[in-house]
């Protein structure tokens, strides 16, 4: 009998982690959707996750982490901090947690070990990073170098998305038959605004942005 191919999605109910975790599940005999409870602002992220996972029979498991928001305070966290309107000229926005992506993939990787799994896909992208430091190619490069060393098990971070822009996000949904699933039942919204999100945080607009360039290119089709 053929080995059953299992991978781990890291899974916030974003557009970017939703579009990779049917990526997944067109790809893999079993898939198991991570999120991370840390403390948002939003808990309908959490919700929104959920509601994904029970409605497309996805296995999710949710990982505590509230651990981050007292190491590291952020708007995304913080009732008392708004998210910046604009991205900053320089440095990272203040939505950015420092080491987010460096702990959540680091605690993904010691439960995938423990399910024998060697295959983790994350929705990060060097293309529409926004300053986070954190979704850049080298850093994955770098991370599975150091959990192959630190848990003496061959992980591959498998990242759909790392070249690819938001509008090629929304064309890859389009080709996996989810488009509208992830238009609608997806959160990427700062301020907790399902589906087309409140039009005014930078996370909404990128996302906006991407989608009108996508639609025009897909009329044409
Ligand atoms: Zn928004």
């Amino acid at each position: 009998m053929k080995e059953k191919k299992k991978a781990v999605v890291v899974f916030s109910g974003g557009q970017d982690s939703t579009t990779c975790l049917f990526w997944a599940k067109a790809r893999y005999d079993e898939v198991i959707a991570i999120s991370f409870d840390y403390g948002q602002k939003h808990i309908k992220e959490l919700e929104c996750a959920k509601a994904i996972c029970k409605k497309y029979e996805i296995k999710h498991h949710i990982m505590d982490l509230n651990l981050l928001n007292q190491l590291a305070p952020n708007s995304l966290t913080r009732a008392d901090i708004a998210v910046d309107k604009e991205a900053p000229e320089e440095g990272t926005p203040n939505s950015f947690v420092d080491g987010r992506n460096l702990l959540f993939l680091s605690f993904v990787a010691v439960y995938a070990k423990q399910q024998g799994i060697h295959d983790i896909i994350t929705g990060v992208s060097q293309s529409d990073f926004s300053g986070y430091p954190d979704c850049r190619d080298v850093f994955i490069k770098s991370l599975v170098t150091t959990l192959d060393l630190a848990m003496d098990y061959h992980f591959e971070i498998i990242t759909p998305l790392m070249w690819i822009d938001k509008e090629e996000t929304w064309e890859l949904a389009d080709e996996l038959g989810v488009f509208d699933l992830i238009r609608e039942e997806t959160l990427t919204c700062y301020n907790g605004v399902i589906g087309a999100g409140c039009g005014e945080c930078p996370s909404c607009k990128l996302r906006q942005r991407g989608l009108e360039h996508y639609m025009k290119r897909r009329e044409k089709k």
